[in-house]
Formats: structure tokens, sequence, C-alpha cells
């Protein structure tokens, strides 16, 4: 049984209405337990409706999502938070709380962690992302660097402990040093406690990193699923899936520098 599994999922937004938009059209995929999956596609092609979908944030217009086995509008949203966490774009701008301890200790809280457990929590939740418990519980989260901002927004979502991880663009706008240590944090929690990592991502560099397998998704649809390096290898599917040239030049060299074979498919020289 796969942990996810979406069967025919369409998605409109402002049905029956002049604006109505289908987002999601048809889209059926099973998630194992323990896989890594990427999701791409240009902006406005379903990336962040199907995240919203799998966190049961907004349910299927038609088709059903099941976690592990159970319909997902039969799952109560505490015991779902549990099994799905998810960290949106920008995540630090959502911070409410006064110190990075209760920044963190909001969510296991609200999940019902006893209360003498929740320091634990945040310690643990806080050195998976490299940051010191001693040093920064008692900061305001206003005041830390852009990067260590958006290790504290991860952190408050690993302390909640949930079986799969879903990133929205976990690395946009970070200096290079900064989205290096946070995709070295996540691959390490990933892969340390066995868990589930869904990365949604316009950077394939990170993609190609992080994930496995990939999925692309165009105008609602879904065009491609497998792996990512069959993916880059193939230039009818990549063009089908509209992503940016020079980013697909970049992934293609480091495929080929890893000894990915290119056979029966393109070169960079092809495609420039
Ligand atoms: P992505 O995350 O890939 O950028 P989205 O899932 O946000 O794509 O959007 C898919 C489509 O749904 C787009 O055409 C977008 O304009 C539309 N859409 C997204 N959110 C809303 C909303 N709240 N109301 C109306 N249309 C929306």
């Amino acid at each position: 049984m796969a942990l996810i599994s979406l069967k025919g999922v369409y998605y409109t937004y402002l049905k029956d209405t002049p604006l109505e938009k289908e987002a999601l059209t048809n889209v059926s995929l099973d998630i194992e337990q323990g896989e890594r999956i990427g999701i791409l596609g240009k902006t406005g092609s379903g990336k962040s409706t199907l995240i919203q979908l799998i966190g049961g944030l907004i349910y299927p217009v038609v088709g059903e999502i099941y976690i592990k086995g159970k319909e997902i509008k039969k799952w109560n949203s505490k015991e779902l938070c549990k099994v799905v966490g998810i960290v949106f774009q920008y995540p630090e701008y959502q911070f409410f709380a006064e110190t990075v301890f209760e920044e963190v200790a909001f969510g296991p809280r609200n999940v019902g962690v006893p209360e003498e457990k929740i320091e634990d929590c945040v310690r643990g939740a806080l050195e998976s992302v490299g940051l010191s418990y001693d040093e920064l519980k008692d900061r305001s989260p206003f005041h830390l660097s852009g990067g260590e901002k958006r290790r504290l927004a991860i952190a408050s979502i690993l302390a909640m402990d949930p079986e799969v991880l879903i990133l929205d663009e976990p690395t946009a706008n970070l200096d290079p040093k900064g989205k290096f240590q946070i995709m070295n944090y996540i691959d390490k929690w990933i892969s340390k406690n066995n868990k589930t990592l869904i990365v949604v991502s316009h950077d394939l560099d990170e993609i190609v990193r992080l994930v496995r397998r990939v999925i692309v998704l165009k105008a609602g649809s879904l065009v491609f699923e497998g792996l990512s390096e069959k993916l880059f290898m193939n230039y009818k599917k990549l063009e089908e899936a509209d992503l940016d040239l020079p980013e697909i030049i970049k992934i293609v060299k480091i495929l080929q520098e890893k000894g990915y074979p290119i056979e029966g498919a393109f070169t960079v020289q092809e495609i420039v």
C-alpha cells in the first residue's frame, strides 16, 4: 500500500463562478514510504495546489486522496499534521513568536506532545538544522540571519516529526552557502529517520541532488513521472514540460560529470 495515493484528482478554484480555474486535471500518483520525490513545473502549473491537497488543506473536487490507505477527508487535522509536514515558500514571513523556543514549540504543542517532552523536541529539531539550542532559544526569530530564519522555519515543522516532509522552494533567495547547508541538513534528517520527502522547486540543481524521482506538471496535468536522470536525458519530455533551458544545460552538465549515460537522448551541444 502506497503511503500517499492520488486517484484521478481534479481541483478547480472558484468553481461555478466566471473566474473558475481548473488547477489540476486527472492527476494520479502513488508515493511510497521512504521515497524522495521532486515536483517540477512552471509557475501556475499546479504545484502548490498539489501539495495543499496532500496536506489536507483543500480537498479534490473529483477523485480521491488516500494517506496510509485512509481517505484524506476522514483524517482529523491534528493527526494528519503528524503525518504530513509542509514548509511553505518563504516560511520566515510567518514567524509570530517572541522567541526561537516558542516558535518551534508551537507545532508539537498543537499536535499534543506532552509539555515535559517539549524541550527535547525543540532542542532536537534545532540541532537537526544546525542551530544551537542554548545560543538561540531565547533570541527573537526576527533577528536571525536569512539562512538561520529559513532553518528555524524548517525546524518548526521537523519538531512535529512528520512522516512526510513537503518543502516548497526550500532554498529560494538564499546565498549558495545557505542553500548548501539547508540541502545538507534536509538530506541528513530524511536519511537518518527514514522519512519521505517531497520537494517543489524551480531549482533543478536542488532537485537532482535531493530526490531521485520527479514528476512534471504542465497546466495542471502530469506530463512526466520517472527518475530525474531519465527526464534530463529526454529532450522531448523537457520541451513538453516547458522548463528553463539554462537550468537544463546546467543539470545535464552535472549528470555528465557524474557519468550518467546520455546515449539515445541528447548532449549539451545539441540543445545549446
Ligand atoms: P504553481 O504552484 O505551480 O505556481 P498553483 O497551484 O499555485 O501553481 O496554481 C495553479 C493554477 O490555479 C494557476 O492558474 C493559478 O492562477 C490558479 N490559482 C491558484 N490559487 C488560486 C486561487 N486561490 N484562486 C484562483 N485561482 C488560483
